[in-house]
C-alpha cells in the first residue's frame, strides 16, 4: 500500500500538466493511500505517463491507482466520489481515439488486476479480470484447443477490459464478430463502487446479480431500447463493424444479454472487474492466399467476390505499406517474400479449418476467382504457419509502418475505422481519397477489407493550427459520406474524443438522447469517464491534444549526438506514438525492463513520454535534467531492443546517452561510472596489478567496500584481470593490403582484450585458416588499443567517447580505404562504429567505417555463402550447441549470421534461445541496485533455457556480459562462437578434437 503525492502546486495554464498537482490531490492521495492495497501515485512523471494513448490527445490525470482487486476499485470510486473527481478505467492503454485518458483518476487494472478466475476447458468458458492480457489469455487456453477469437492487431498488449470497454474486433471478424459476440457476462461497479452483474436474459433469468437497483437499471434500460425499437432499426447502420454509440440494439433482441450493453460503452457506465467470455475452437490449419492488385480500386471492386469465397479474413495491405515497409528492416524480408513484380496493392486472404486438403482447395478457388476477374498468376499462396505468422505480423504493424514516417506531419487517426457495406467500398474509399485532395493531403489505406472497415489516416501536422482545422473538415466530409454509403463512424475503434461528437449526425438527435438517458441511468453524477460517447469534448480542442498551441522543444539547448536524421532530438522522442507495441511481455526482446517490473515507468513508452514532456517544459523547467528523469531511464539496459522493434524505431538507448550527458553535466559523475567509464585508460596497468586486484572476488570484505564505496554489488564476481590480448605480427600499413576480400584488420575490444584474449586467439586462428590475411593497426598517436568509447557511452561522456571515435577512425580508414574489412568480436564494440560513431561524428568518414565494419560472424557467413572461404571443421557429433544472442545482434539483425557459421560445423546441433537481455547489459548487472531487476531478466527466459542443457551441450554467446551472467547465474561457461570454430577446426596447426564416449567433443 502506497501513495505518492507531490507537494501541491498551482495549475501552470488553463489547460491542466503534470504539474499542476492541487490540494485535493494531496487529500486524495492520503485517503487512497489509507484504503488500497493496491498503488496510487500522484507524481508529476506518473501523471504525464498516463495523460496518452495511441491517440492524438493528451489529458493529465488528477493521479493513477494501480489496484490488485475488485475492492481495490470500490474504494477508489467512493473516494473519487467523496473528492468529486472523474475515475477514468483503463488496460494497455492503445486506443486510438483518447478513450482512457481523463481529468481525474485513471485506474490502470493491467499491471495487477489481470488474474483468471473461472476456467471451463469443457465447456469452452473462462472468466477474467480486466487487466488480462489477450495474448496471455490465449497462451493459456491453447493447449485445450481453444482460443479467444477477437484479435486486435494490438493483442500482444491490450487487455480484456479495454477490448470490452472498445468493442474490439480483430481481423477475422467476418467468423468471428466482435466483442458483443463473444462475451457472456461482465462483473462490474456502480460509480459509488457497488458491485452487480449483467449477463444472458431468458429461462427465468432476468441476467442480473447484485441489488435490486441493478434490477430496475435493467429493466428501465430494456424498457427504454423497446421504446426506441423503430429508432434504433431504422437508424443504426446495418453493417457488422458498428460499434459507435451504447448498444441499445442489443437490449431488442429476443433473449438479451445485459452484459453487451456495457460492452463498447468506454468505461462510461460502469467499472468492469470480471468478464466471462466463450472462446473458439482453434482450427487445426490455416491457409493464405496473397492476392495482387494493379490498382487501389480493382483491389476494393474485387473485395466482394473474395469474401464470397468464405475465408475467414480479407486483409488490405496498400502501396504505402508496400513502400514504406520495404525500407524496415524487420518486414523487407516477409515482402519480398509474399510479393511477387510491383503489385500497387495486396489482398491477404485467409481459410481455416481442421481439413488441409480442403483449405487448399481453397487457394485453388482463390486463384480462379482472381483469374476470373482479370488478374492471371495474382495469387501467392502461404500455406506455412511460420510464413503466415510474418505476413501477419506486417499486416499488424501497417498502422506503426505509417508512422514510421519522420518529420511534423504525421498519419492522424480520427475516421481511420469508418465502415461501409462492401458494394460501396470502392465508391466510399474514391470519396475520402478525393476528400483528401480537396485538403492539400493524402492517406494509407488498410486492414479488414473483408467487413469494410478499412483503415485510413490522412497526414497532417497535429503542431499546425491550420492542419488542426483541416482535420475538422475532413472529419465532416468524412461522417456525410458514411451516412450516405449507410455505414458506421466507427467500425472497430470506438468513439473517444474523436468521434463521439459524431454520434448524434449518425444516430440522429432521438437516439442520442436516449444514449444520455442510459449514461443518467447508470452514470447519473457523471463520474466515468466523463466526455465520451455522450455529452462529448470537441475533437478539435487543441487544449486537449499533445501539441497544444505554444507546444516546443526547449530543452536541451545544444544536443551531444547528432539527431539530424530526425530532424532533431525532439522529433525522435516525439516519434512514439504510444501505440504499446513495446507492452508485449514475449517474442522479441523488447523491453526488458518492462517485463520484469510491469511498470508503465519502465516501459520504452513510458520513457519516450517522460522524455517528450520533460524536454517541452510541461513537467517543469528542469525536469529534463531531473532525479526523476534519471530514475525513469535508470533501468533501461540500451539493448537497442526498441531500435529494431519499436515499429517507428524509437531509439532509446541512444536517447538515453543524450540524457546522460546532460544529467551527468548537472548533477557530476559518480565513482562507479568513472572507474567503468575509463576501464579502457587503465586495462593495462590494471593487468598489472592482477594478483592484488583480482583478491576483490576472494575476500567478501573487498566485495562488501566495493558495494558501499563503489556501489558495485558484493554478491557479483569482477571480471578477472590477467595478462592481456598481445596481438601477432609487425604494425601494418596501408600500403600492405592489397585490396581484395582476405585482408582484414582484427579489432581487439577492452573487455575482450583485458580479459578473454582467447577468444581473440582463437579468432585469429579461424580467420588465418581460413585464408585472411590480418593487419595490426595502432592509434596513431601511442600505443593505447584503439577503442569503441562504449565505455563513455555507457555514462553519456559524449566528449571522450568522441575522441576515442576519432582516434580510432583515424587509425582505421586508410587501411579501409586501401581495401581491408574490420572484424570486431563483441557486438556492443563493433556495432557502436555502424551505430553511435555517426551520432558522435556525423559525415561520411564514420558512415565509411560503419559499413566497413562486421562481426566475426558477420564476416564469415557473408564469405562463406559467397563461397569466397572453406573452413576445415571437424564433425561434432550432434553436439547440442545452445545459441543465446547479445541484444545489439538482435538490434543489428546478426543472428542469423552465427547461426550460419555455427551450421557450418558439421554435426553441431544449433538451438537458438528465444531470450531478451540476459539481464547483464555492461555495467548493469554489477550495480548494487541493479542486480536483483538484472538476474529477474535472466530468469524470464535465458536462464529456464538453459538449465534444461545437458552437461556436455554447448553455450555460445558472444556478448562479454551474456557470458559473464551465465557463468555467475548458472555456473555454467559460454562461449564466443570464434572458439567453437577455433575448437573445431581441423588443420595440420591444431590436433583433432579430443574424443568423448566415442564422439568429438569441445572442452568447456
Ligand atoms: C496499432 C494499433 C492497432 C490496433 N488494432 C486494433 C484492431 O485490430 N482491432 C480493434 O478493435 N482495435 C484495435 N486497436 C485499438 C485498441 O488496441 C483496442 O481497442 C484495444 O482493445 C484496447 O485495449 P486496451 O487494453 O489498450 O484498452 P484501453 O485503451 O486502456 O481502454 C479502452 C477503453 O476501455 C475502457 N476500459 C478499460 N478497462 C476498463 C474497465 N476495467 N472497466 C471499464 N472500462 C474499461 C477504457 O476506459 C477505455 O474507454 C488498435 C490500436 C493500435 C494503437
Ligand atoms: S516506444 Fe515505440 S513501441 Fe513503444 S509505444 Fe512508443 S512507438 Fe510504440
Ligand atoms: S533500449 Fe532496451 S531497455 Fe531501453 S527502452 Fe529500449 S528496449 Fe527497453
Amino acid at each position: 500500500m502506497t501513495a505518492t503525492a507531490e507537494p501541491s502546486t498551482p495549475p501552470r495554464a488553463a489547460t491542466s500538466t503534470p504539474r499542476a498537482a492541487t490540494r485535493q490531490n494531496a487529500g486524495l492521495a492520503r485517503r487512497l493511500a489509507e484504503a488500497l492495497q493496491g498503488e496510487a501515485r500522484f507524481d508529476s512523471f506518473t501523471r504525464g505517463r498516463y495523460a496518452t494513448d495511441a491517440s492524438i490527445y493528451q489529458i493529465i490525470p488528477a493521479g493513477v491507482v494501480l489496484p490488485r482487486s475488485a475492492a481495490d476499485i470500490a474504494a477508489t470510486l467512493k473516494i473519487a466520489a467523496e473528492h468529486d473527481v472523474p475515475v477514468i478505467m483503463r488496460g494497455g492503454g492503445t486506443s486510438q481515439n483518447g478513450q482512457p485518458i481523463g481529468h481525474g483518476l485513471v485506474v490502470d487494472c493491467s499491471r495487477h488486476f489481470n488474474g483468471i478466475t473461472a476456467y471451463d476447458p469443457a465447456g469452452g468458458t473462462i472468466t477474467v479480470e480486466p487487466g488480462m492480457v489477450l495474448e496471455r489469455l490465449n497462451t493459456r487456453v491453447k493447449a485445450d484447443g481453444w482460443f479467444f477469437p477477437v484479435e486486435p492487431s494490438t493483442a500482444t498488449r491490450c487487455t480484456i477490459g479495454g477490448m470490452a470497454g472498445n468493442n474490439s474486433c480483430g481481423a477475422r471478424s467476418l467468423r468471428f464478430g466482435k466483442m458483443s459476440d463473444n462475451v457472456l457476462a461482465i462483473e462490474a461497479l456502480f460509480p459509488d463502487g457497488t458491485p452487480f452483474g449483467f449477463g444472458l436474459t431468458g429461462n427465468d433469468s432476468t441476467g442480473v446479480t447484485g441489488p435490486d437497483r441493478a434490477e430496475h437499471l435493467a429493466a428501465a434500460m430494456r424498457a427504454l431500447a423497446e421504446a426506441e425499437r423503430d429508432e434504433i432499426l431504422a437508424r443504426y447502420p446495418r453493417v457488422q463493424r458498428r460499434v459507435g454509440g451504447y448498444n441499445l440494439d442489443a437490449l431488442i433482441e429476443a433473449r438479451p444479454n445485459l452484459a453487451h450493453l456495457l460492452v463498447g460503452s468506454e468505461g462510461t457506465l460502469a467499472a468492469t472487474t470480471g468478464v466471462t467470455l466463450k472462446l473458439s475452437r482453434l482450427p487445426a490449419h490455416r491457409v493464405m492466399g496473397v492476392c495482387h492488385f494493379p490498382s487501389f480500386r480493382s483491389a476494393m471492386e474485387t473485395t466482394k467476390a473474395l469474401v464470397d469465397l468464405g475465408p475467414v479474413a480479407v486483409e488490405l495491405v496498400d502501396n504505402n505499406v508496400l513502400v514504406l515497409g520495404a525500407d524496415i528492416p524487420l518486414f523487407r524480408t516477409t515482402l519480398a517474400d509474399i510479393t511477387r513484380g510491383t503489385p500497387n496493392c495486396l489482398l491477404l486472404v485467409e481459410f481455416a479449418g481442421d481439413d488441409r486438403d480442403a483449405l487448399l482447395a481453397d487457394l485453388r478457388r482463390l486463384d480462379a476467382c482472381m483469374r476470373d476477374h482479370g488478374f492471371r498468376n495474382a495469387v501467392v499462396e502461404v500455406p506455412e504457419p511460420v510464413r503466415q505468422k510474418s505476413v501477419w505480423e506486417v499486416r499488424e504493424a501497417c498502422l506503426n509502418i505509417m508512422m514510421s514516417m519522420k518529420g511534423d506531419a504525421k498519419p492522424v487517426s480520427f475516421i481511420e475505422d469508418c465502415a461501409v457495406p462492401l458494394e460501396h467500398l470502392a465508391d466510399y474509399t474514391d470519396t475520402v481519397t478525393e476528400v483528401f485532395t480537396r485538403h492539400g493531403t493524402r492517406g494509407t489505406w488498410y486492414a479488414h477489407a473483408s467487413v469494410g472497415c478499412l483503415h485510413v489516416r490522412p497526414i497532417l501536422d497535429m503542431k499546425q493550427g491550420g492542419d488542426v482545422a483541416k482535420m475538422r473538415a475532413i472529419a465532416e466530409e468524412a461522417s456525410a459520406a458514411v451516412r450516405r454509403f449507410k455505414g458506421s463512424y466507427s467500425g472497430e475503434h470506438g468513439d473517444g474524443i474523436s468521434r463521439s461528437e459524431y454520434i448524434e449526425p449518425m444516430f440522429g438527435a432521438r437516439l442520442t438522447r436516449a444514449f444520455e438517458t442510459v449514461k443518467d441511468g447508470f452514470d447519473p453524477d457523471n463520474r466515468l469517464n466523463p466526455g465520451k460517447i455522450v455529452r462529448p469534448l470537441r475533437m478539435d480542442d487543441r487544449a486537449l491534444m499533445r501539441f497544444q498551441p505554444g507546444y516546443a522543444v526547449t530543452q536541451p539547448a545544444a544536443t551531444a549526438l547528432d539527431w539530424s536524421d530526425w530532424g532533431g532530438f525532439g522529433p525522435a522522442v516525439e516519434m512514439c506514438n504510444s501505440n504499446g507495441t513495446c507492452r508485449k511481455l514475449v517474442g522479441g526482446a523488447m523491453c526488458p525492463s518492462y517485463r520484469v517490473t510491469k511498470d508503465e515507468q519502465h516501459l520504452t513508452r513510458g520513457r519516450a513520454n517522460s522524455l517528450r514532456l520533460a524536454i517541452s517544459g510541461q513537467l517543469g523547467a528542469d525536469a529534463f535534467t531531473s532525479p526523476e528523469m534519471k530514475r525513469t531511464l535508470d533501468l533501461c539496459v540500451s539493448c537497442k531492443a526498441c531500435r529494431r522493434e519499436c515499429p517507428t524505431g524509437v531509439d532509446m538507448a541512444k536517447m538515453k546517452i543524450e540524457f546522460l550527458h546532460h544529467y551527468h553535466a548537472r548533477h557530476g559523475l559518480p565513482l562507479k561510472e568513472r572507474l567503468v567509464a575509463a576501464l579502457p585508460l587503465y586495462a593495462s596497468t590494471a593487468a598489472r596489478l592482477a594478483p592484488l586486484l583480482n583478491l576483490r572476488d576472494r575476500l567478501p570484505a573487498l566485495a562488501r567496500l566495493s558495494e558501499r564505496w563503489v556501489g558495485l554489488s558484493a554478491r557479483r564476481t569482477l571480471p578477472q584481470w590477467r595478462r592481456p590480448w598481445h596481438e601477432s605480427g609487425e604494425p601494418a600499413h596501408p600500403g600492405d593490403v592489397s585490396g581484395d576480400f582476405r585482408d582484414v584488420v582484427l579489432f581487439g575490444d577492452t573487455f575482450n582484450r583485458a580479459f578473454e584474449r582467447e577468444n581473440l586467439e582463437a579468432a585469429e586462428r579461424v580467420l588465418l585458416a581460413a585464408g585472411y590475411r590480418l593487419h595490426r593497426v595502432f592509434p596513431h598517436r601511442g600505443r593505447r588499443p584503439l577503442c569503441c568509447g562504449r565505455t563513455y557511452l555507457a555514462s553519456g561522456q559524449t566528449d571522450r567517447a568522441r575522441a576515442e571515435a576519432r582516434r580510432t577512425l583515424a587509425a582505421l580508414l586508410p587501411f579501409i580505404r586501401a581495401g581491408a574489412r574490420v572484424v570486431g568480436l563483441e557486438p556492443s564494440c563493433l556495432l557502436t562504429f555502424r551505430d553511435e560513431f555517426t551520432a558522435l561524428l556525423p559525415g561520411p568518414e564514420a558512415a565509411e567505417l560503419g559499413r566497413a565494419s562486421f562481426l566475426f560472424e558477420e564476416l564469415l557467413a557473408a564469405d562463406l555463402k559467397a563461397g569466397r572461404i572453406d573452413l576445415p571443421l571437424a564433425d561434432q557429433g550432434g553436439r547440442v550447441a545452445h545459441l543465446h544472442g547479445h541484444c545489439h545482434q538482435k538490434a543489428f539483425a546478426a543472428m542469423g549470421a552465427v547461426e550460419t557459421v555455427l551450421r557450418a560445423v558439421p554435426g553441431l546441433d544449433v538451438r537458438p534461445i528465444e531470450s531478451s537481455c540476459c539481464g547483464m547489459a555492461g555495467a548493469f548487472g554489477y550495480g548494487a541496485e541493479t542486480i536483483d531487476v538484472s538476474l529477474a531478466m535472466a530468469e524470464l527466459s535465458l536462464f529456464p533455457a538453459l538449465r534444461q542443457a545437458g552437461p556436455d551441450d554447448l553455450v555460445v554467446a558472444d556478448g562479454t556480459s551474456c557470458r559473464h551472467q551465465i557463468h555467475d547465474g548458472l555456473g555454467l561457461t559460454a562461449r564466443h562462437v570464434a572458439r567453437v570454430l577455433d575448437d573445431a577446426l581441423v588443420t595440420s596447426t591444431r590436433p583433432s578434437p579430443p574424443l568423448r564416449n566415442g564422439k568429438p567433443f569441445l572442452p568447456l
